[in-house]
């Protein structure tokens, strides 16, 4: 049977090359990068390099401005619990959206109950955040506005550089959740003023357990991890040096191929998407038509349920999502869509595809076979259908 892998969003496959690469420092060049002889000198000059590689894909301004974690949730964590921390004399609100991953979202719940304050700005039905709600929720108080700059449901580009300025010219600090974007759409970290950008390793086609904190120089940040004093003392603990080096690479290969892979496949989802309305009905396309991330498209199959249009897709070897791997199995509609205002009725029948580099015509011409009858077949099972009719 064909195997077809459309649930990037969810991790993507590492590279051959990035695993090559990766390989040498499981096994020659094996040494602690804190460590001063030659051993440890190797692995150092490795990771010095990752991190040059990652200061460009950025345009950063010096390396140590990128610390690396264990991937995009502890950076996450990092950015908005170690700003907490290093400005709780100035005050303590935090600025965020309702449709956030969850290791944003659950950190600023957790701060909730550690006498934080946090605002949950509202988006539209495209999935925009309320820029007017972000200026009217800023007091003395607000030290922090955290606000993704893709979301991994629907894809949907939020404003950020328009966020940026507000939290610029309010002097608080921005953080992005740039997980779902790095390497994948343009950035600038000075035009859209960030001071704080999380990415992901496997997000990337880079291995998983491995990703970054960019901190702007100056930007005071307390840290989380505590021990050695690993990573310029912003997080302790020996350096995953093989996950530092794939890191490494797989944004190095990013950087080259953003321009050429953005457009295939953005011309891959939106053909795609027009065989999809042309051979069903009653589908919603879930998102911003254009501001969106270019392998991402969220349906809404109306009547239906995501669940059983996954596991019928999967018996087809194809795999997809109903939106956050992190949710699925919990059964409760996504959190996204309903922030989105999206009918309940629609959301449950929501599916996430997300292309990869990978992906090929062919790839998506077999899913336009096999979907339709599922559809039809799930459509004529469902009591919802009936009713509509
Ligand atoms: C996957 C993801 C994360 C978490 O990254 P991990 O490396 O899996 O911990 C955070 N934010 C967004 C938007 C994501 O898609």
């Amino acid at each position: 049977m064909r195997k077809v892998y459309m649930d990037n969003n969810a991790t993507t496959r590492t590279r051959p090359e990035v695993v090559e690469a990766m390989l040498p420092y499981f096994s020659e060049i094996y040494g602690n990068a804190s460590s001063i002889h030659q051993f440890g000198r190797s692995a150092r000059t490795a990771v010095d390099q990752a991190r040059q590689s990652i200061v460009s894909l950025l345009d950063a301004s010096s390396p140590e401005e990128i610390i690396f974690t264990s991937g995009g949730t502890e950076a996450d964590n990092l950015a908005i619990k170690g700003v907490v921390a290093a400005l709780r004399s100035k005050g303590n609100h935090i600025i965020t959206s309702s449709i956030e991953h969850h290791a944003v979202l659950n950190t600023c719940k957790f701060l909730e109950k550690e006498r934080c304050r946090v605002t949950y700005v509202n988006v539209d039905g495209y999935g925009f955040v309320n820029l007017e709600e972000i200026k009217r929720a800023i007091t003395d108080k607000t030290i922090l506005i955290t606000i993704m700059h893709a979301n991994n449901e629907v894809g949907t580009i939020e404003p950020i550089e328009e966020i940026g300025s507000i939290a610029k010219e309010r002097g608080v600090y921005f953080h992005t959740d740039a997980v779902q974007s790095t390497g994948k759409i343009p950035l600038d970290l000075k035009k859209m003023n960030i001071d704080l950008l999380s990415l992901s390793g496997h997000k990337l086609y880079g291995p998983k357990g491995v990703g970054a904190l960019y901190i702007r120089k100056g930007t005071k940040i307390t840290p989380q991890m505590l021990g050695g004093h690993h990573e310029m003392g912003k997080r302790a603990g020996t350096e995953n040096v093989p996950g530092i080096v794939g890191l490494g690479l797989a944004c190095e290969l990013a950087q080259k191929e953003i321009a050429v892979d953005s457009k295939k496949l953005t011309e891959l989802r939106d053909y795609f998407y027009k065989g999809i309305t042309s051979k069903i009905e009653d589908v919603r396309l879930n998102g911003h038509p254009t501001s969106r991330l270019p392998n991402t498209l969220n349906v809404g199959f109306k009547y239906l349920e995501g669940e059983s249009i996954i596991l019928n897709l999967d018996m087809e070897g194809i795999g997809v999502s109903t939106g956050s791997a992190c949710t699925s199995g919990s059964l409760e509609p996504s959190h996204v869509l309903t922030a989105m205002g999206v009918d309940p009725a629609e959301t449950q029948g929501s599916v996430r595809f997300s292309l990869g580099r990978d992906n090929t015509k062919e790839d998506v011409d077999y899913v336009l076979a096999v979907l339709p009858p599922i559809i039809k077949r799930l459509r004529d099972m469902s009591p919802l259908f009936e009713k509509g009719k």
